[in-house]
């Protein structure tokens, strides 16, 4: 009864989190479900959130949990959108665009994720031979990569326009927010750790230098047997992106000249004319890793108040966030349905 007479006010949703998960969250529920109040509250935005680092590569990479049903499922979805942004009138503001390359490796692979990319295939020893002799498998394939600092902003100005609220603030508990709102959705990315006290969130560190070097139109990457991409090398609207480390456990979110040194050899022994680039930058990040996979749930609390959790998407945040915010709404449908028919 209590959340019948809420919901013929108009029910307030807030979403927590300013970095690619909560803003495309809080746009996609302010697209599907307008009777709805958003407000994004959060203590860090653009450029200064985990997002805004990231290669805005389309691949799942370092992800937890053993279903992969969903990550598969969310990752489609995103995969579409992300293809229609980069063929669309907006394509050049988003810095989205397909990239088609090379993914290298010791071992021999056979991802699930082959037959959502276009024009996948198994590259021959030809291949391998011409462009880069330490891999002993590889493949080709065609994806998206965006600008994620320029995306963060439209998402921004989307919600804004949409009668978005935004609050500079930081929370200790969910708890807090209930007084306030109908609908708590929980994008904290690694800020869960502390925030709900989910210690299976861990930082999964990663560096990265971004150079000039226009004439790089293919990504490249290789994974040895540390089970991460050692090196890669990704061709993005604004600078090209070369890295990484992915560091489970550790904090450090300074550069560090060993990681800087391996970024850079490693890379211009893929392709040498790197040699030539211009460093822009060194930057890292810290992925929100989750060992049992991305959380994404719906939690209720007394009086028919409701926590949606999303976080926890590890390397694969941008891979991953349309489809994530579009289960959100069907999370947030689904539990207020029911009252809904009643009114
Ligand atoms: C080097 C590197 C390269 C990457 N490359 C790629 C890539 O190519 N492709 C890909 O898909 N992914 C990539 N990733 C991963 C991707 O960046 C993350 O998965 C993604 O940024 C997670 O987004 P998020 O919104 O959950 O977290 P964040 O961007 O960290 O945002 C978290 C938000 O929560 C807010 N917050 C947290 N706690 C609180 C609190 N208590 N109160 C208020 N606000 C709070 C913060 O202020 C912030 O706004 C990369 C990551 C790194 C480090």
């Amino acid at each position: 009864m209590a959340l019948t007479f809420r919901l013929m006010k108009k029910p307030r949703v807030c979403v927590v989190g300013a970095g690619v998960i909560g803003l495309s969250t809080a746009v996609r529920i302010q697209n599907e479900l307008p009777n709805y109040d958003v407000t994004v509250l959060a203590d860090r935005f653009s450029p200064d959130t985990t997002s805004d680092g990231s290669g805005g590569f389309w691949q799942p990479h370092l992800v937890g949990g053993d279903n992969q049903d969903m990550v598969i499922q969310w990752g489609r979805d995103t995969l579409n959108y992300l293809f229609y942004l980069a063929t669309s009138p907006l394509a050049n503001r988003l810095g989205a665009q397909m990239v088609s390359g090379y993914s290298f490796f010791s071992e021999p692979q056979c991802p699930e994720w082959r037959h959502l990319v276009l024009g996948y295939r198994e590259v021959d020893s030809r291949e391998i031979k011409l462009l880069f002799p330490r891999a002993r498998f590889g493949m080709f394939y065609t994806t998206v990569m965006i600008h994620v600092k320029a995306y963060l902003s439209w998402l921004m100005s989307r919600f804004k326009h949409n009668n978005g609220n935004v609050i500079d603030a930081r929370i200790d508990k969910l708890e807090d927010l209930v007084k306030e709102y109908d609908v708590i959705v929980n994008c904290t990315g690694l800020g869960a750790r502390k925030l709900i006290n989910d210690h299976d969130v861990t930082p999964i560190r990663g560096q990265v230098t971004r150079v000039k070097a226009p004439w790089v139109k293919l990504f490249m990457t290789y994974q040895g047997t540390h089970g991460h991409c050692e090196n890669y090398i990704l061709p993005g609207a604004d600078a090209v992106v070369l890295g990484g480390t992915g560091q489970e456990g550790n904090w450090n979110t300074g550069v560090d000249d060993e990681d800087r040194k391996m970024i850079l050899e490693g890379c211009v022994e893929m392709m040498p004319s790197l040699k030539e680039a211009e460093v822009v930058r060194h930057w890292t990040g810290l992925r929100p890793h989750r060992t049992s996979g991305v959380r994404l749930e719906t939690e209720r609390l007394a009086k028919g108040k409701l926590v949606v959790h999303n976080y926890g998407h590890g390397g694969a945040g941008v891979t991953l966030h349309w489809g994530c915010a579009g289960q959100v709404v069907r999370e947030i449908r689904t539990a207020f349905t029911p009252n809904f028919s009643r009114l």
